[in-house]
């Protein structure tokens, strides 16, 4: 109903569609996610964001967050390349071996700058999240990438979510 009289906004309508979904959970007095096709897993792994600042300051904080128990880290990027290589590089050699990694540019690079990140950081083991804006460019990176790589900002419909999964 809603795209029928506002077309566009997803993320608007998205905080609606999941206050309906709730109501009509509540309605049928059940919880959410019985109503969502029911529960995978009793836990779920999280991550916590290794924010943007100094090599050292990445590094350290890195460490710390590993030490408060949690073995996934999203490093952000998508700054300069360079700074960022080190960023990174420093990241991965403060943490232990098997800490689960994602470098997130969100959509912060061009299909060359990311290139240069990804050609310079090989020797990490690490998935790459959202380097370019579009699917298309990220795609391009995708093409010479050996890691695996996730989008966010560019999926905003299933129509991109298909795209993507049809061009691997
Ligand atoms: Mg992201």
């Amino acid at each position: 109903l809603m795209d029928t009289v506002f077309k566009g906004h997803p993320y608007i309508k998205s905080a609606l569609d999941m206050a309906c979904s709730d109501l009509a959970a509540r309605a049928a007095g059940i919880p959410l996610v019985t109503l969502l096709g029911g529960r995978e897993s009793e836990s779920a792994e999280l991550y916590k964001v290794v924010t943007h600042g100094t090599v050292d300051a990445m590094a350290a904080l890195a460490k710390r967050i590993v030490e408060d128990g949690f073995h996934r880290l999203q490093v952000k990027v998508g700054g300069n390349v360079h700074d960022d290589i080190e960023r990174v590089t420093a990241v991965a050699a403060s943490v232990p071996k098997g800490t689960v990694i994602f470098c997130d540019a969100n959509a912060g690079w061009t299909p060359y700058q990311a290139r240069q990140f990804a050609d310079a950081t090989r020797a990490i083991d690490y998935t790459f999240e959202q380097p370019c804006t579009t699917i298309d460019e990220c795609m391009s990176v995708r093409r010479s990438l050996d890691k695996p790589m996730v989008l966010d900002e560019s999926v905003t419909s299933l129509d991109d979510m298909l795209d993507i999964h049809r061009k691997g």
